[in-house]
């Protein structure tokens, strides 16, 4: 099964392209976000996101077996927690929110998430630079810490943060030195590609090493209306760079199914066999004195009872550097 985990939509789709864009290119399931970047929709207008995620809803409606409606919100605008509910309650599944104007760890913000968490919903949020020469200074991997403060929101940053990439790594490390199996971790990344080609290989080779395969997911970042071609492409610049890293076809899986799997709810977590109980009895060394309540209830929910060690079953995976694709792409 073939999961592709960041298509957008404009407005200009019609649900029988959309479906044979993911024939064409043998996507089972296509994660798309509801029209934000286009002409008549505005990420700093509320009145046009409502506008957005009724649309989006109508086009997946009947189809969940092959689209997962995400809403877009601005959580920073007045409402945005009864416009997250009414997208919901309509039939969107997750929420993509791209912080410009606002930071992740504003208070004004944080009931948004809160709703998102309590129902459980995935989230994607825009991580890394724009190109189009907005402030990029809201989206660093770090000011998504802030997630950590409401149990078991579990988030998907996109293009793996980049230029920001070591700073997303060492975010997404945290719940993997803490022991916490992949698909209850806080914070998986999309390889929608944000590093330019010649950063390419680099960048997966190290979030390979570091995260595994279990925190990174495939996403295409196409627009829609788009051919199966397209979405092929998007997809051969990851397979390529895979080959050259000689990564092995369990982890492939995972990168192209799994993850996204477990990040949608699609599955029931993995869980360890001896994991033990998840949050009676914790061992000492793992309480989190000190910790704000919120927090430190965060993470002795994703914290298994014996943590089995990061670097465990890691192998870094090594190749020669030859850079992979040939364009940038609009990112968000
Ligand atoms: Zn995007």
């Amino acid at each position: 099964m073939l999961i592709d985990a960041h298509l957008h939509c404009t407005g200009a789709e019609t649900p029988g392209a959309v479906l044979r864009a993911l024939d064409d290119s043998q996507t089972d399931l296509g994660v798309v976000l509801a029209p934000f970047l286009s002409a008549g929709y505005s990420m700093h207008d509320a009145a046009s996101l409502r506008r957005a995620n009724a649309y989006l809803a109508d086009l997946v409606r009947g189809r969940s077996d092959r689209l997962f409606g995400m809403a877009v919100i601005n959580p920073a605008l007045p409402g945005a927690v009864d416009d997250l509910d009414r997208a919901i309650a309509a039939g969107l599944r997750g929420v993509k929110m791209v912080p410009s104007g606002w930071y992740p760890h504003d208070d004004r913000v944080q009931p948004v998430f809160a709703l998102a968490s309590r129902l459980q919903l995935p989230l994607l949020f825009h991580s890394g630079i724009f190109i189009d020469g907005r402030s990029s200074r809201f989206c660093r991997p770090v000011n998504f810490e802030a997630l950590r403060d409401h149990p078991g929101a579990r988030v998907a940053l996109a293009h793996l943060s980049w230029p920001w990439t070591d700073e997303a790594i060492a975010l997404g490390l945290i719940d993997r030195i803490h022991g916490v199996p992949d698909d209850a971790a806080a914070f998986r990344f999309d390889l929608s590609f944000g590093p330019p080609p010649a950063y390419r290989l680099q960048v997966l080779r190290r979030a390979l090493a570091v995260l595994g395969a279990g925190l990174l997911q495939f996403g295409s970042d196409c627009f829609l209306p788009c051919s199966g071609a397209d979405i092929r492409e998007r997809r051969g610049w990851l397979e390529d760079l895979l080959d050259e890293l000689e990564v092995d076809t369990p982890a492939r899986e995972r990168l192209f199914h799994g993850t996204a799997a477990a990040w949608l709810g699609l599955q029931p977590p993995e869980r360890p066999a001896d994991a033990g109980p998840a949050l009676p009895d914790l061992p000492e060394s793992v309480r989190n004195e000190g910790l704000p309540p919120a927090r430190a209830t965060a993470l002795a929910m994703r914290r298994p009872h014996r943590a089995p060690g990061w670097l465990m079953g890691r192998p870094a995976a090594a190749a020669g550097l030859r850079a992979s694709g040939s364009a940038w792409q609009r990112c968000c």
